[in-house]
């Protein structure tokens, strides 16, 4: 039987974060991944830096990565997954799985950091994801400038110089119940781009939104300079429905004039969708073993009715980067005080 003073379930940025922090009080951790290796999400992005660096975090992960590796008082098991939790007394025994061999595992500190999926883009039918190639996600193209390292038409490898991102797919839409804003799409696509427009100037950008959600405090600045930027079009309005013309080999959007109400329909060669995020699928089943409450939204009520049960990060509720950190950090500091309770 494996005794640690802390499970964290997750191993994504918030769950590597709670590790770090309760690393410096000497506290044994073992921190589980599902995945082959820790990073969650955000360590598929790329760098969006432009003239400068445009504050993404997306590299901080890429470090904090490094540190965990480094600490030997944090066990890190990847490919593994818990299969039953039960409490006994003050501590919880827990059978975890990695591929067929079983460990058992005995804590009194439990922290979810399951964190997020981003939201499946063919639910939302009339845009075409899943059916036509050169509708993609914001996800998509983070990863295609990440790992090929270019920005192409997935369609035919060409190079696209009319790009339009849609703004709020997957958030504050009632037509699929999902109300809540996510926070994170508007300063990720402008952040994205930006590094396009500096390394492909010839692309030329439609940015359809509904509103502008601030992130940080120098987003201001950089809004401003997007706005500046004669590459960028502006429109205060969301497309309802995009379809592929066999004859330009071009995807037309349908979307209503933000001045006249009256539809207009422009050609794009490659259409961004800007996914919002849902509760990532593997925490369902922990959240009913653990007895955890779920929010308006469908994230997990961070202030858990159960003793030893802590939640960190994105999995509480929409949260970029930085603010990911910082509730993780403010976790680590809940469980430290709850581990000194008991002594
Ligand atoms: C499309 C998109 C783009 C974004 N771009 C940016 C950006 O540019 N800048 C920015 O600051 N933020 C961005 N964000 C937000 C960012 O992704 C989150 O802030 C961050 O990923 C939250 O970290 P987390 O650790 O809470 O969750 P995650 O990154 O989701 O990590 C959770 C981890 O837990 C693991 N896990 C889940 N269930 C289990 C289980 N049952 N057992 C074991 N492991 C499990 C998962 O495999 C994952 O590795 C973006 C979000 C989306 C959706
Ligand atoms: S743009 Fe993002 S990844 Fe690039 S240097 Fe700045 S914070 Fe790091
Ligand atoms: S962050 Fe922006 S794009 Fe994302 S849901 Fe909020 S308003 Fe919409």
């Amino acid at each position: 039987m494996l005794e640690k003073e802390v499970l964290i379930i997750g191993g994504g940025i918030a769950g590597i974060t709670v590790a770090l922090e309760l690393s410096q009080f000497e506290i044994p951790v073992l921190l589980i991944e599902k995945n082959p290796s820790i990073g969650g999400l955000a360590s598929t992005f790329c760098c969006k830096a432009s003239e400068s660096c445009n504050k993404c975090f997306a590299c901080v992960v890429d470090k904090r990565i490094v540190e965990i590796h480094q600490k030997r008082n944090i066990q890190c098991l990847t490919r593994t997954e818990i299969s039953g939790i039960r409490k006994n007394g003050k501590k919880f025994e827990v059978t975890l799985k990695q591929g067929r061999e079983r460990i058992d595992l005995q804590v009194p500190a439990i922290v979810m950091a399951v964190g997020i999926d981003p939201y499946d883009a063919t639910q939302k039918g009339e845009y075409g994801y899943g059916r036509y190639l050169d509708v993609i996600t914001a996800k998509d193209l983070d990863e295609m400038l990440r790992y090929q390292g270019k920005l192409v038409r997935p369609s035919n490898g060409e190079f696209p110089t009319r790009l339009a991102f849609f703004q709020c797919v997957g958030s504050r839409d009632e037509s699929i119940g999902n109300l809540y804003c996510s926070q994170v799409c508007c300063a990720y696509a402008l952040r994205l781009i930006r590094a396009i427009r500096y390394q492909y100037p010839k692309v030329k950008v439609c940015f359809f939104y509904m509103d502008i959600q601030p992130a940080g405090p120098s987003f201001e600045s950089f809004l401003k300079s997007c706005r500046e930027d004669q590459g960028i079009r502006f429109i205060r309005s969301l497309p309802s429905k995009i379809y592929y013309s066999g004859a330009s080999h071009l995807l037309k959007v349908r979307v209503p004039d933000p001045q006249t109400g009256e539809v207009m329909e422009e050609p794009f060669e490659l259409i961004v969708l800007s996914v919002g995020m849902v509760l990532s699928q593997g925490a369902r089943s922990l959240v009913q073993w653990l007895g955890l409450h779920y929010t308006e939204d469908g994230f997990i009520e961070a202030s858990s009715s159960q003793e030893g049960v802590f939640v960190a990060g994105a999995c509480s509720g929409p949260k970029d980067i930085d603010r990911t950190i910082i509730h993780a950090k403010g976790t680590a500091l809940e469980v430290y005080q709850f581990l000194k309770g008991r002594d």
